[in-house]
C-alpha cells in the first residue's frame, strides 16, 4: 500500500474536529438536567456530527417491551405515534444483539421494517444503529439516518456515535435522578424537600432586605372519601389534575410543591399578604369550579387552604412560617372546609362566626 500522509493527516483532522464538536455537545449535555431539552441538544448533535439527515432515539417501554421513538431530530414527528416490538426491524435487532450495526442500503437489509417510512413521509436509505446502554441494560438505541453526501456510514462513525451513546446515557440517567430529586412522580410538581430548601435561602433573603414572602399551604377535602368512593387509581388521577389546575392560576415565579400525601404548598416570592390571599381564593376557585371527569363520573373536588405573610420576628424560622400556613389551613379544614384563612385571623373569624 502506498501511503499518502497528507490523506492521512486530513483524515485524522476531520476526525479531531468531530471529536470536539462532540465534546462540545457533551459539556452543554451535562449542563442540562432538564430531560426533553436534554434529549433534544442530543439528537440535534448527533445529526450533525453525524452528517445524517435524520437521528432518533427510541427507548424501551419495559412494560410493554415495545420501542417507542421518544426524541425525532430532522425527520417526521410523526414517528412517536409508532411503536414496534423490542426484537422487530433493525432497532430490535439492536436492542436484542446489544452490538451497533450498520446498513448502507436499507432496501437489501432482511432487519429493514418498511412500515416506518410509510407511516411518515421520509425515506430511509441507510441507517446506522447503536445500543443505549445504561447500568449493562440496554434501555433503547440510537439512529443516524441518510448520511449525507452519497457518503456511507462507516466503522469510524460507529466508534463516534459509540462514544456519544455513553455518554448520552450518563446524562440521561443524571437527567432521571434529576428530576427524580426535584419533581414529585405523580404530580411532576416540586418535592418537599426541594420546596423546604429553596424556602431556607428565601427567608434568609427576605429577613436580610425586608422584602416580601407569602405561602399557601392546602389540602383536598375529605380526599379519603374520594379513594374510598371512586378508587385510589380515580384518588391519583385527581391530584394528577389538581396539579395542573393549580398550576395554572399561580404565577411562574411561584414555587409549588407536593408537600406530604394530599397537602400542597405554595410560595409566593415578593407578594404581600392583600396579594396572596388573592391568589388563595383564585386557587381555590379554580379546584371548586374544575371538573375532575374519571372514568365518565365527576368527582367533586374541593381544598382548605391557610395562608401565612412574612413578618420581621426575632429567631423566626423557616418551620414556624409553615406552621403558621398550616394552622391556618386546619382553621379552614374546622371551621366547613373548602375556604381561605389567614394566620393571625383565625381568632377574628371565631369571634365573627
Ligand atoms: P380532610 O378533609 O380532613 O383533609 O379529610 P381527608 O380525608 O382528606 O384526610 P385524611 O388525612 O383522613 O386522608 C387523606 C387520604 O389521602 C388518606 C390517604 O390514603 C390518601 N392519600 C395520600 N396520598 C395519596 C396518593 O398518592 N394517592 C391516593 N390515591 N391517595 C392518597
Ligand atoms: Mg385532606
Ligand atoms: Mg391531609
Amino acid at each position: 500500500m502506498i501511503f499518502h500522509p497528507k490523506k492521512e493527516a486530513l483524515k485524522e483532522e476531520i476526525l479531531i474536529e468531530k471529536m470536539y464538536k462532540m465534546m462540545e455537545t457533551l459539556a452543554l449535555i451535562n449542563s442540562t438536567l432538564d430531560e426533553e431539552k436534554l434529549l433534544q441538544m442530543i439528537m440535534k448533535a448527533i445529526k450533525e456530527v453525524m452528517e445524517a439527515e435524520a437521528s432518533s432515539l427510541m427507548l424501551l417501554d419495559p412494560n410493554t417491551r415495545e420501542l417507542y421513538f421518544s426524541t425525532v431530530e430532522g425527520g417526521s414527528q410523526h414517528v412517536k405515534e409508532i411503536r414496534i416490538k423490542a426484537n422487530q426491524g433493525i432497532a430490535g435487532h439492536v436492542m436484542q444483539t446489544g452490538k451497533p450495526f450498520i446498513v448502507n442500503d436499507v432496501s437489501k437489509s432482511e432487519f429493514f421494517l418498511k412500515s416506518v417510512d410509510q407511516k411518515t413521509s421520509f425515506q430511509t436509505r441507510s441507517i446506522l444503529c447503536v445500543p443505549l446502554i445504561s447500568r449493562n441494560k440496554t434501555v433503547g438505541v440510537l439512529e443516524a439516518l441518510n448520511k449525507t453526501g452519497g457518503k456511507e456510514f462507516n466503522e469510524e462513525d460507529v466508534k463516534l456515535f459509540m462514544a456519544f451513546s455513553n455518554q448520552v446515557s450518563v446524562a440521561i440517567d443524571n437527567a432521571k435522578l434529576y428530576n427524580m430529586a426535584f419533581y414529585d412522580g405523580l404530580t411532576k410538581i416540586f418535592v418537599r424537600r426541594y420546596v423546604e430548601a429553596w424556602l431556607e435561602t428565601e427567608y434568609a433573603r427576605v429577613r436580610r432586605y425586608n422584602t416580601d414572602l407569602s405561602l399557601i399551604m392546602f389540602d383536598i377535602d375529605h380526599f379519603k372519601k374520594i379513594n374510598d368512593t371512586y378508587g385510589h387509581q380515580a384518588g391519583d388521577f385527581v391530584l394528577k389534575e389538581l396539579a395542573v389546575t393549580v398550576k395554572n392560576s399561580i404565577r411562574q415565579a411561584d414555587i409549588f410543591g407536593r408537600y406530604g400525601g394530599e397537602e400542597f404548598i405554595v410560595c409566593l416570592p415578593e407578594t404581600k399578604v392583600e396579594k396572596a390571599l388573592h391568589s388563595a381564593e383564585r386557587i381555590r376557585k379554580a379546584v371548586e369550579e374544575k371538573e375532575f371527569m374519571y372514568e365518565g363520573k365527576k368527582i367533586p373536588v374541593t381544598i382548605s387552604l391557610g395562608v401565612a405573610s412574612f413578618k420581621q420576628m426575632p429567631e423566626d424560622k423557616v418551620s414556624r412560617f409553615i406552621k403558621d400556613a398550616d394552622e391556618a389551613l386546619y382553621f379552614s379544614k374546622e371551621h366547613g372546609r373548602n375556604q381561605v384563612t389567614l394566620h393571625g385571623q383565625e381568632k377574628k373569624l371565631k369571634t365573627a362566626a
